[in-house]
């Protein structure tokens, strides 16, 4: 398995509906040859991860408000005849996935995706892409093209999708099913507007506008994923999404690309490079692994309780078809994993009968080593389903101490803690808390840096792009084609927004980049939350908030009574009466001294000097920066 420590989300597993992969082309490629030095492996990570559980109504009709915080710079002239590259997300970040082609007045989109908020974002539901770079091009738009159903990569179509008037949406059924519902869960009705076009086969050859679209299989850890290949007379690119190479038990690929190198030059490999960091890959296969979970379900004592993402759907589906062979029960629970299973079982996906799967509120009907519970939260989410499990929140779920409580899950990057905390709580109530660092019961959807140099060397591509990463997993993937031959000036590791011509074998990088500053969602607000509410919402976050009130007779220009105040996650004031007291002295002598009964009063300099003087007397005697909020009321 992957660095267990280091990867999240999806991981790779066997599809039930698994295609051979169609003989590409077969010519062998006339190609200089790769250096074959080794490569010095590297550690990994992914998304599609878990959504913050946050009310999903809100997120219902949201307003279209698109407010970049970065100014467009000038107007970007396109020589025609080239193919540009322009990615609007997924380059600096794990998430909002989404890049445009352009070619000849034409533009083709692959993916969509939205991203989670970072730490320093309170409140923020997600984050789409700023297609600001589209606006008065939405008729060049020829279609959008979406690898696969992942959050990642499909999370902002309801939104943009309708931005653009709808274009057309290429995808395979699983992928344009996701979209669907989301969309029906944004905006009740809004599905009857999408045009698609389904990719039945991966031999489907589609025209968008000038550029012709072919795909490829991948492996990954969602049913559907497709690999996509798009054609210009300018440059053949070649981008599989996110994607694996299966491994046979003895840890032989299962996957070749070689087919790929045979495609017209130049050719773009924009490689999904997660896996440059993972350089010590676990030599679990997906076979081992899935025998690791089957023993464990076999042999539970009382019921079963796994923890995995909503993403990983097909390993919910294996999970659900073994359980279903030895005659156990599976309840599940979390919004998103009803969700997918739901659509994965509509798609003939996931078989089984309709007695197998119970709702959680009748698990006590049934003996207790008959029922497998898979649910959400192994990350340690606050309000997600193991939580609530954990801290006798559920109202079906009590764990006792004979249940087996497997994590068939990564570690997310930055969810350490409350990962430990949750195992801590669990291993207090429960005897069997099996996780990765125990028994293999994860393998990652994603490559490992030694996939990354395995997939050059069959591609053989003239250029390459990593994407769909954080900036120093791409920077990884670029020294790991550096280390088997590949020329230095041939790779890109683009910023969002940069924008890259390819035109008669030559690649460049303009100098000018395309807006991509964050589009914020929250609540039913799309857009409007700029820098400066989000450094409002993080002052208030830190040391919260004193609010100063006084009212001031109009004629003396004296205060009436005392000045009031409210600390709100700054003080308690029934504990601190010099402080307070000490306030309002200061705010009695600033009004004494910026007013006068014989001239009308400048009320926002008499605010502003409060707010000045209070801020740096409260912070010469606590150290902390409230956000001082005076309120002046002239009676
Ligand atoms: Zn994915």
């Amino acid at each position: 398995m992957l660095n267990k420590t280091n990867l999240p989300a999806h991981p790779a597993g066997g599809s039930p509906n698994r295609q051979t992969k169609p003989p590409l082309h077969t010519r062998s490629s006339a190609r200089p040859a790769y250096a074959k030095t080794e490569a010095k492996p590297l550690p990994a990570k992914d998304q599609s991860a878990p959504i913050k559980n946050r009310d999903r109504s809100r997120m219902n009709h949201a307003q279209i408000k698109i407010k970049p915080t970065v100014i467009q710079t000038k107007p970007i002239i396109h020589s025609k005849d080239t193919l540009r590259i322009i990615p609007l997300g997924g380059q600096e970040e794990v998430g909002r996935n989404m890049t445009l082609f352009e070619y000849d007045g034409d533009i083709v989109i692959l993916d969509m995706g939205m991203m989670f908020p970072e730490e320093d974002m309170p409140g923020i539901d997600y984050i789409i892409p700023n297609i600001s770079y589209l606006k008065g091009k939405e008729k060049q738009v020829r279609g959008v093209i979406l690898s696969h159903g992942h959050l990642d990569h499909i999370g902002a179509a309801p939104l943009l999708l309708k931005q653009l008037g709808y274009p057309v949406v290429v995808g395979r059924d699983m992928t344009i099913a996701m979209v669907k519902k989301k969309m029906e869960d944004f905006d009740k009705g809004s599905a009857e507007n999408l045009k698609t076009i389904r990719v039945g086969s991966v031999t489907d050859k589609i025209t968008l506008g000038k550029f012709r679209i072919e795909f490829f299989e991948v492996e990954h850890s969602i049913m559907d994923a497709v690999g996509v290949i798009i054609r210009t007379p300018h440059g053949t690119v070649i981008h599989p999404g996110d994607w694996t190479m299966e491994k046979d038990p003895t840890g032989k690929s299962l996957t070749d690309y070689t087919g790929l190198s045979a495609l017209p030059s130049p050719r773009i490999l924009m490689l999904e490079s997660l896996g440059a960091i993972v350089t010590n890959p676990s030599r679990t296969t997906e076979e081992e692994m899935y025998a690791n979970l089957e023993k464990l379900i076999d042999d539970a004592p009382g019921k079963i309780i796994i923890g995995t993402f909503s993403s990983q759907i097909r390993r919910i589906g294996h999970i659900l078809e073994y359980a279903e062979q030895i005659g156990k029960k599976v309840a599940l629970d979390g919004y998103s994993m009803k969700m997918n299973v739901e659509i994965a079982k509509e798609l003939g996906y996931i078989k089984m009968h309709k007695t197998t799967l119970i709702p959680v509120s009748d698990i006590s009907k049934y003996p207790k080593n008959k029922i497998v519970i898979i649910c959400t939260g192994a990350q340690g989410e606050g309000n997600a389903v193991l939580s609530r499990i954990v801290n006798g929140e559920h109202r079906h779920i009590q764990i006792q101490k004979d249940d087996t409580i497997i994590f068939s899950s990564s570690i997310i990057p930055g969810n350490e803690r409350t990962i430990q905390r949750l195992k801590d709580n669990l291993y207090r109530k429960c005897d069997n808390v099996i996780h990765s660092d125990i028994l293999d019961v994860h393998t990652s959807g994603h490559c490992s840096a030694l996939d990354i140099q395995n997939i050059m060397r069959q591609v053989q591509p003239d250029f390459f792009l990593p994407v769909y990463a954080n900036h120093y997993m791409l920077k990884e993937a670029e020294k790991l084609a550096i280390r088997i031959g590949f020329r230095r000036d041939n790779i890109f590791v683009l910023d969002n927004g940069n924008i890259l011509e390819i035109q008669n074998n030559k690649a460049k990088l303009l100098p000018n980049k395309v807006d991509t500053s964050y589009v914020m969602v929250d609540g039913l607000g799309v857009g409007d939350i700029g820098q400066v509410v989000l450094r409002d919402r993080q002052l208030l976050a830190q040391d919260g908030m004193f609010v100063i009130t006084v009212i001031i007779d109009s004629k003396t220009k004296k205060i009436i009574g005392k000045p009031q105040v409210t600390s709100r996650g700054f003080i308690f004031v029934k504990e601190n009466f010099d402080l307070v007291n000490a306030t309002k002295k200061k705010v009695e002598e600033i009004v004494e001294k910026k007013t006068s009964p014989d001239t009308s009063i400048n009320w926002d300099y008499v605010k502003n000097n409060i707010r000045e003087t209070v801020g740096s007397f409260l912070y010469s005697k606590t150290q902390r920066r409230p956000m001082v909020l005076p309120v002046v009321i002239e009676v």
